[in-house]
């Protein structure tokens, strides 16, 4: 495989043109949109907009004139279709770890003969530490964690949830959503998946899965920007029964009222708890529009041809550089993970080079693949310069070692 095979992909490349949709610094390859997506063109216009206007201009009226009021609903709407949720399936609002613990407790209280909660180990932080602050909270509640290739047998009935991240943040490993779900209905156990590496980034079918309760990340694959909302679903088979414990005032039935007691609202408003952060939610919204026209499927196909040759790539000029991540790219999300004893001064060398991706402790390089502003020649660039790191061991110049606090 040389550069100009990589440049004839590109010319032939349906999802080429997207590229354009996105803002990329000059010179560089951006392989961490799975942390941190990249701005998309229209989302500081839409900001400038709704400042200048619908802010400085429109004032509070803003909330009905601009519609403000119907963004968390509005937003949601638009990841639907992503996710394989109806639109009423969805809202946007809080954050991830929030959402994790209003769906966790929720699914807790619609299951009170059950005290069991069963996710895995090296999920995501935030999952397990949101389940074990929920334990301190209610007493009685085991928080059991399980190896991957043990979670079947873990599923009994005394399981009231098994929550889940459907890729895995370090190593792209991909669960069976549809056949884990099936066997936790079968014990009478609900699910909740975390698609914080899925949602926009590989085609997601809650709904054909039967999954229960879902929560994922806008700034990863989906380009909110820093802290955008994240984005909460409930099946709607479950949304009269589902109470969340944030009980705030967005999500009361009739939250201008202004009554004491507090009635929650039909469908998923009753998700919202605080009034909405607009600014993050108008960017989310504006950001969403590069998927309009595109549909999963054509972005997992590339996606799978960029991370395998990657991984070609890699295997072929960086043999100290060992796969950590399924090489079966039917098997792996987005993203590809490899392991090096050294990999954060490595890491700090690359992206000094302009190849950006990440490091995940203790010993993990973190590639992330966004088909819609990524190219083969791209690809073929970022192992040629990772290689040239690798050959020079230029790595070893203590300053790459100095470790910041965000990795
Ligand atoms: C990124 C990520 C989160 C982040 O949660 P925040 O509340 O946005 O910080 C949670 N879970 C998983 C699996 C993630 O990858």
């Amino acid at each position: 495989m040389t550069r100009e095979d990589c440049l004839a992909f590109d010319a032939t490349d349906p999802l080429a043109g997207h590229r354009a949709l996105f803002d990329i610094p000059d010179g560089v390859i951006y392989l961490d949109g799975n942390s941190l997506g990249v701005l998309p063109k229209a989302v500081p216009v839409r900001l400038a907009a709704v400042v200048v206007e619908e802010w400085g201009q429109g004032l509070v009226r803003s909330w009905n004139t601009a519609g403000w009021i119907d963004l968390p609903a509005r937003v949601g709407s638009k990841i639907a279709p992503l996710i394989g949720a109806q639109s009423d399936e969805v809202v946007a609002c809080d954050s991830t770890s929030v959402n994790l613990f209003k769906l966790a407790a929720g699914a807790l209280t619609m299951q009170p003969d059950r005290r069991v909660i069963v996710t895995e180990p090296g999920n995501f932080p935030s999952d397990l530490y949101i389940l074990q602050g929920l334990a301190d909270l209610m007493p009685g509640l085991e928080v059991r964690v399980v190896p991957r290739a043990q979670l079947i047998e873990a599923l009994d009935e005394t399981v009231a949830l098994l929550l889940l991240t459907q890729v895995h943040y370090k190593t792209g490993e991909i669960h069976d959503m549809a056949a884990l779900t099936a066997k936790a209905h079968r014990v009478g156990a609900l699910t909740l998946w975390d698609l914080s590496h899925s949602a926009g980034a590989i085609p997601v079918d809650l709904n054909g899965s039967d999954a229960d309760f879902a929560a994922g990340c806008g700034y990863k694959y989906l380009n909110g920007g820093p802290g955008a909302p994240a984005f909460t679903f409930v099946a709607r088979r479950h949304q009269k029964a589902f109470r969340s414990p944030l009980t705030g005032w967005m999500g009361h039935a009739q939250p201008f009222a202004f009554d004491d007691d507090y009635q929650p609202a039909a469908g998923m408003a009753r998700l919202l708890c605080g009034t909405p952060q607009v600014l993050g939610m108008v960017a989310l919204d504006a950001a969403l529009a590069v998927f309009a026209d595109v549909d999963m499927a054509m972005i997992r196909t590339k996606s799978i041809a960029l991370g395998d040759l990657f991984l070609r790539l890699v295997t072929a000029r960086c043999a100290d550089l060992i796969p950590a991540c399924p090489l079966d790219g039917e098997k792996r999300g987005s993203q590809v993970a490899l392991r090096h004893p050294h990999g954060y001064a490595i890491m700090q060398a690359l992206i000094e080079r302009g190849v950006i991706g990440d490091f995940r402790a203790p010993d993990i390089l973190r590639f992330g693949f966004t088909p819609l502003y990524l190219g083969y020649a791209d690809v073929w660039d970022a192992v040629d310069r990772l290689a040239q790191v690798m050959e020079t061991e230029v790595w070893r110049e203590s300053r790459y070692a100095a470790v910041s606090a965000v990795t």
